[in-house]
């Protein structure tokens, strides 16, 4: 890296950093001296805007996308791109296509396995029981809907629930794949057998695949009981929160 070029990745490195400072010290920290001069050390080039938002310049909007878009605005136009998708049949059963919500600059996503009737009403991911309880399970980790990004392994819901079938997984995993490229994340959070034994290529039972840390293309994977289940089977919650804890500590080192 030259003096004066920083890359995309740095910036969000550095961009990270200031967003951690601000969680722990509050929005009024007072940015280290030395920090603040490195930050703006391509002094036509400030990384922060006036709203201590991160500035990506034009080069380096068509140096990591080809369509010259940055990745924050990339995933609602891949969105729109794939949202009449009729790759498989449940394109021809779904109500709403439902691709995914939540900070576009996530540090956590969750993925669980595929749109239940409510959220096939609405087209949004994890509404309805399940959904209040995944969010009463993030913001137990001190954290709310909108600091994390939630989506499916499918898109598009199986006729009553039914579980998803491999040829509908190979046709719309190419989709959460792109989802992750775009979000970053630093940590996934598998929600339930089928996401984790999607993401992880295994076969492994829930059981197993929760006692490891996994990697999904260099970032950790945590596997958990999906929320549903949960309903379901209330003496797996303790476990559960076991896993959450260690997602977050996992993302920035909070001990819940
Ligand atoms: S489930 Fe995925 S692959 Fe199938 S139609 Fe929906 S978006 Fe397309």
């Amino acid at each position: 890296m030259s003096d004066d070029i920083y890359s995309h990745d740095d910036a969000r490195a550095v961009y990270r950093v200031i967003k951690d400072l601000k969680l722990f010290e509050g929005q009024y920290f007072i940015l280290p001296e030395g920090l603040a001069i490195d930050a703006n050390k391509a002094e036509d080039r400030p990384l922060l805007d006036d709203n201590n938002e991160l500035r990506v310049s034009d080069s380096e909007k068509t140096r990591h996308n080809q369509d010259g878009i940055s990745d924050f605005l990339e995933i609602d136009a891949f969105r729109e791109k794939i949202c009449g998708c009729l790759n498989c049949e449940l394109g021809n059963t779904r109500r709403n296509f439902v691709f995914g919500s939540g900070c576009h600059d996530a540090d956590i996503m969750f993925v669980g396995e595929a749109p239940g009737e409510e959220e096939d009403r609405t087209g949004e991911p994890f509404v309805g029981p399940a959904g209040e309880l995944l969010n009463k399970i993030i913001q137990a980790m001190h954290l709310s809907r909108n600091d994390v990004y939630v989506c499916n392994i499918l898109k598009c819901r199986p006729p009553n629930n039914r579980d998803p079938r491999n040829a509908e997984i190979e046709n719309c995993e190419p989709y959460l794949v792109r989802q992750i490229e775009l979000i970053r994340p630093r940590v996934i959070c598998a929600l339930g057998r089928f996401a984790a034994q999607t993401l992880l290529r295994s076969n492994e039972s829930m059981g197993r695949l929760r006692l490891a840390t996994h990697s999904y293309k260099g970032i950790p994977v945590v596997a958990t009981y999906h929320p549903a289940a949960l309903l379901r089977n209330p003496q797996w919650k303790r476990p559960t929160w076991e896993d959450m804890k260690k997602v977050r500590r996992l993302c920035d080192g909070v001990e819940l």
